[in-house]
C-alpha cells in the first residue's frame, strides 16, 4: 500500500533523522579537524578561489588543489538528495563515526568500522570530476557509512583528506589518481649496493611526499656493504640539512633497526623503494612475522563475481602502534602536473636561491648570475640534489 499514512510518516521521520545524523556527523568531524588542524611543512598547495571560510574553517588553505571545491560539491550533493536515494537513507543509518578505507575496487571499497569490515557501494552522487583526481575514494579515506540489511553498506560522505600521495593516471597523465589518503610518512628505502643507491629516484619520492603532505624518511639500507663511511656521509647529507629524517640500516647486521622502529610507531607510513633493496628484510626485523609478501588486501572476496578489482595495497598494523601501507602504486610516481618554473618549489634549498637569479625564468643551467649555480660552486648546493633537479627538470613542460 503505497499510501499508507504511517508508513509515509515512518518514512519522512527516518528520513529527517538520518539527515540529522549526517548533519550532526559532518559538524563533530569538523570540529574535530578544527581542533587537530593538519600537521604541514614545507610546500602546500592553496587555493586562491578559497572563500566560504566559515563552513571550511582555516583549513581550505591547507587543501590540496581542487580539494576546496571538491568538499563544497560533496556538501551541496548531501543537500540535493534524490527521491531514490532519500528513500535509501531512510532505510538504513549513516554513521556518526569514521570508517576507514582498506581496499579500493571499482565502484567499490571496503571499510573497516568498529573492528568490523564491511563492502561497500559508493553513494551514485559522490564523483570525482570537479577535482584533479580520477578516483573518488583510495585507500586511507575516512568515511560515512550508512549501511544495509545485508551487512553491505553504502560511503555517503568522503572525508577531507589529510594527506594524498597521488600518481598520474595512466589513461591521462593529467588527472592523478589518489594511491593512498591521509598516510603521515613516506620510507624511502635504498640500499648503498645491490642496487646501488639512485639518488635520483629517492629526490622523486621526496617530491611526491612534499606535494602531497607527508613527511618523506630517507632510508638506506645495506650500510654493511659501506666501504667508506664518509662517502656514504656525504651522499646523506643533504637529507640531513634539509630536516629530513634519515635511517641508515642493515637488516642483515640489525644496525639502525630500533630508530627505524621508533620512526614508525603510531605512524601511517607508505613504503616506497625499488625491489631488492631490502624493504621486506628490513620490515621482518622491525616486527617478526610482518611478512610482505605473504598478505594482500583483495576486494574480490565474498563480491558479486566481476564487480571488484584487485588491487595490490596491503596495510600491516604494527604492534608499536600505526601501520605500513605497502603498495605497488607508488611505483608509478612521478612528477607530473608541475611546470618547469615550478619545480624549484618542491626542493626546498633551491627554491630559497632562484629568487636571487637574474632571470625570472633561469634554468639553472648556463645562465649568468645565476644564484644556484654560485651556491652549486661554493658547495652550499650538494651536486646531487642540483642534477636530480635539473633532469626531473628536462621531463617537465614549459
Ligand atoms: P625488497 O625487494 O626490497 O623487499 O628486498 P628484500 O628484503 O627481498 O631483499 C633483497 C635482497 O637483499 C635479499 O637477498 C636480502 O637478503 C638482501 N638484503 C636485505 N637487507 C640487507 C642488508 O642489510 N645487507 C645485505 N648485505 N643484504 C641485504
Ligand atoms: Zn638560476
Amino acid at each position: 500500500m503505497p499510501d499508507d499514512p504511517v508508513k509515509k510518516h515512518k518514512k519522512s521521520m527516518a528520513k529527517a533523522s538520518s539527515k540529522k545524523r549526517l548533519k550532526a556527523a559532518r559538524k563533530k568531524l569538523k570540529r574535530n579537524l578544527n581542533q587537530n588542524p593538519p600537521r604541514r611543512k614545507g610546500w602546500v598547495d592553496q587555493d586562491p578561489a578559497a572563500s566560504d571560510e566559515s563552513l571550511h574553517g582555516g583549513l581550505e588553505r591547507l587543501m590540496p588543489r581542487d580539494e576546496g571545491d571538491r568538499r563544497r560539491a560533496v556538501e551541496q550533493a548531501a543537500f540535493e538528495i534524490d527521491q531514490n536515494a532519500a528513500e535509501a537513507e531512510a532505510a538504513s543509518q549513516v554513521s556518526t563515526e569514521a570508517g576507514l578505507v582498506i581496499a579500493t575496487g571499482v565502484g567499490s571499497c571496503r571499510v573497516e568500522i568498529d573492528g568490523r569490515t564491511v563492502n561497500c557501494t559508493l553513494r551514485g552522487r559522490l564523483t570525482a570530476a570537479d577535482t584533479e583526481y580520477s578516483n573518488v575514494v583510495a585507500v586511507g579515506d575516512r568515511v560515512l557509512l550508512s549501511e544495509e540489511e545485508d551487512g553491505t553498506g553504502v560511503v555517503e560522505e568522503v572525508l577531507p583528506r589529510r594527506t594524498a600521495l597521488s600518481r598520474p593516471e595512466s589513461f591521462n597523465s593529467l588527472r592523478q589518481r589518489v594511491v593512498v589518503s591521509n598516510a603521515d610518512q613516506i620510507l624511502i628505502v635504498s640500499s648503498w649496493r645491490g642496487p646501488k643507491i639512485w639518488l635520483e629516484m629517492i629526490d622523486r619520492y621526496v617530491i611526491a611526499a612534499i606535494r602531497g603532505g607527508l613527511e618523506p624518511l630517507v632510508c638506506v639500507n645495506k650500510i654493511d656493504l659501506v666501504e667508506d663511511d664518509a662517502e656514504l656521509q656525504l651522499t646523506v647529507q643533504p637529507y640531513y640539512e634539509l630536516d629530513y629524517q634519515v635511517l641508515l640500516t642493515s637488516a642483515d647486521q640489525g644496525t639502525g633497526v630500533d630508530e627505524l622502529r621508533n620512526a614508525l610507531a603510531g605512524k601511517t607510513t607508505v613504503l616506497a623503494g625499488m625491489s631488492g633493496t631490502g624493504k621486506s628484510s628490513l620490515l621482518n626485523t622491525v616486527q617478526p612475522g610482518l611478512n610482505l609478501r605473504t598478505q594482500e588486501i583483495s576486494m574480490d572476496r565474498g563480491r558479486t563475481e566481476g564487480r571488484h578489482t584487485t588491487v595490490g595495497v596491503a596495510m600491516y598494523p604494527l604492534d608499536a602502534g600505526g601501520a605500513i601501507i605497502d603498495t605497488p602504486g607508488v611505483r608509478d610516481i612521478v612528477v607530473r602536473g608541475v611546470l618547469q618554473n615550478e619545480l624549484s618549489d618542491l626542493f626546498p634549498e633551491i627554491a630559497v636561491l632562484v629568487v636571487g637569479c637574474r632571470f625570472y625564468n633561469c634554468s639553472h643551467g648556463d645562465e649568468p648570475d645565476c644564484e644556484v649555480l654560485k651556491a652549486l660552486e661554493s658547495g652550499i648546493l650538494a651536486r646531487s640534489r642540483y642534477d636530480s633537479y635539473r633532469a626531473i627538470r628536462a621531463t617537465l613542460p614549459p
